[in-house]
C-alpha cells in the first residue's frame, strides 16, 4: 500500500493571500526564516493506508491531539533547500532529488514512514509553483523551503508511530550570515555519538546543541563546532553546516562521513566542484589540536562553514578551553573559499553552466 511514488494533489490555496504591495515589502527585507507564503502542502500517512490525502492548503497553525507523539518523543525529520528566481525569471532548484534521498535515509533512522521520493519532490514543486511570487528576484536572496514530518499519532507508548504528517513550507530569505568571518566556539558538548542520530536531519540533534549553540554565543561567537564524541579531538561539523580547511599547499580537506555528520548536500557540491577545479581535496579526520598548531605555523590558511541556508561562510577565528586559532587575517573571505562560493552560486543562480545537472527548472 505505500508503494504510490506520487499522488494526485488536491488544490485549494489561500483565498486572502498577503496583498501584492505588503510582499513587496516583505521580499525587500525578509530577513531568515520569520515570514511565510501564503500556502503549505500537507499529506497524510496511516498505516496500512499509505500516503493519501495531498494537498495544497493556506498556510495556518495545524491542530495536533496534545497526546501525538511527536510532542512527546521527538520523532520529526526535515530538510532545507532553496528556490532561485534566475535572471531570465525562471524558478529552479538545487539537487532536490538529493535532498529527497536523504529525507528517506532520516525517516529510516527515525523508524517513520517512507515519503516516496517522487513525491516529496513533487510536494516541493507543488508550493513553488502556488508561492511563486514569493521568490524574490534578488542575487542573495531565495525562497527557502522546509519539508518536514511529524509523528502525529494519538499515543503515549514509546513505538513507532503508526501515522504521520508530511508537510512543506517556505520562507523567503535573505543572506544568513553579513560577508564577514564568524568566530566559532570549540565546545565541549557533544553533537553525536557513533551509532546515533548524528546522520539524520531530526530536531532532536538540534535540541541537544542549543546549549553548546548558547555557550558560544556566551564566548562572543557566532557559531559552535563540535568534536567526535569518543575521543573529544577530531572535528565533525558545526551545529547546521559542514566545515572545510584550506591548506598552505592549495589542498582541501573536511572530515570523512563516518556516521555522526550530516552528509551535506552543499558539502558534497563543494567537493566536486573543487576536484573539477584541479584542487587535490581529502575526506579525513583533523584533529583541533593540530588546527590550532597549523592556523599559528600559517599552515592552514582559510575555513569555511557550507550548508544551504548559509551556502559558504568563511570561519575567521577559532576558541575554546583548549586555545585559540586566528584563521589568515581573521577577516573577510579567503581566495580559495570565494571561489568555491562563487562557483558553486553561480550554478545556483543560473549564470554559470551547470555540467553536472544540478538544477531543476520549476516554472
Ligand atoms: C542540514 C545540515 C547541514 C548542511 O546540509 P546541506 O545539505 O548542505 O544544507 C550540515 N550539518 C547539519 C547538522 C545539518 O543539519
Amino acid at each position: 500500500m505505500d508503494s504510490a511514488t506520487t499522488l494526485p494533489f488536491t488544490l485549494s490555496p489561500s483565498t486572502s493571500p498577503v496583498p501584492p504591495q505588503r510582499r513587496a515589502e516583505i521580499l525587500a527585507n525578509p530577513g531568515f526564516g520569520r515570514v511565510f507564503t501564503d500556502n503549505m502542502v500537507v499529506i497524510r500517512y496511516e498505516e496500512g493506508k499509505g500516503w493519501h490525502d495531498a494537498r495544497v492548503q493556506p498556510y495556518a497553525p495545524l491542530s495536533l491531539d496534545p497526546a501525538a507523539a511527536v510532542l512527546h518523543y521527538a520523532q520529526e525529520i526535515f530538510e532545507g533547500m532553496k528556490a532561485y528566481r534566475t535572471a531570465e525569471g525562471h524558478i529552479t532548484l538545487f539537487r532536490p532529488q538529493a535532498n529527497a534521498a536523504r529525507f528517506r535515509k532520516s525517516a529510516e533512522r527515525l523508524a517513520m514512514a517512507q515519503v516516496p521520493e517522487d513525491l516529496f519532490v513533487e510536494a516541493v514543486r507543488q508550493l513553488v509553483r502556488i508561492d511563486a511570487a514569493w521568490v524574490p528576484g534578488n542575487p542573495d536572496e531565495s525562497l527557502y523551503i522546509r519539508p518536514y514530518m511529524i509523528a502525529s499519532e494519538t499515543f503515549l507508548g514509546v513505538k513507532p508511530a503508526a501515522q504521520y504528517l508530511f508537510m512543506v513550507i517556505a520562507s523567503p530569505v535573505g543572506a544568513y550570515f553579513g560577508e564577514e568571518a564568524v568566530s566559532v566556539w570549540v565546545s565541549d558538548f557533544c553533537r553525536a555519538a557513533p551509532g546515533g542520530t548524528g546522520e539524520a536531519k531530526c530536531g532532536g540533534n538540534y535540541a541537544a546543541s542549543l546549549m553548546a549553540q548558547q555557550e558560544a554565543k556566551g564566548h562572543g561567537c557566532a557559531q559552535v563546532l563540535f568534536l567526535d564524541a569518543v575521543e573529544r579531538r577530531w572535528i565533525e561539523e558545526m551545529g547546521g553546516m559542514n566545515v572545510f580547511f584550506v591548506f598552505d599547499d592549495g589542498s582541501i580537506a573536511t572530515p570523512p562521513l563516518t556516521g555522526t555528520i550530516l552528509r551535506g548536500i552543499t558539502r558534497d557540491s563543494l567537493l566536486t566542484l573543487a576536484r573539477g577545479m584541479g584542487l587535490t581535496v581529502r575526506e579525513e579526520r583533523y584533529a583541533i589540536d593540530q588546527l590550532y598548531a597549523d592556523a599559528a605555523s600559517g599552515r592552514l590558511k582559510e575555513v569555511f562553514a557550507c550548508g544551504t541556508a548559509a551556502v559558504v561562510s568563511p570561519i575567521g577565528r577559532f576558541r575554546g578551553h583548549r586555545g585559540e586559532a586566528v584563521i589568515g587575517t581573521g577577516a573577510g573571505i579567503g581566495p580559495v573559499t570565494e571561489k568555491l562560493r562563487n562557483a558553486l552560486i553561480g550554478i545556483q543562480r543560473g549564470t554559470a553552466p551547470d555540467p553536472h545537472g544540478w538544477v531543476e527548472r520549476v516554472l
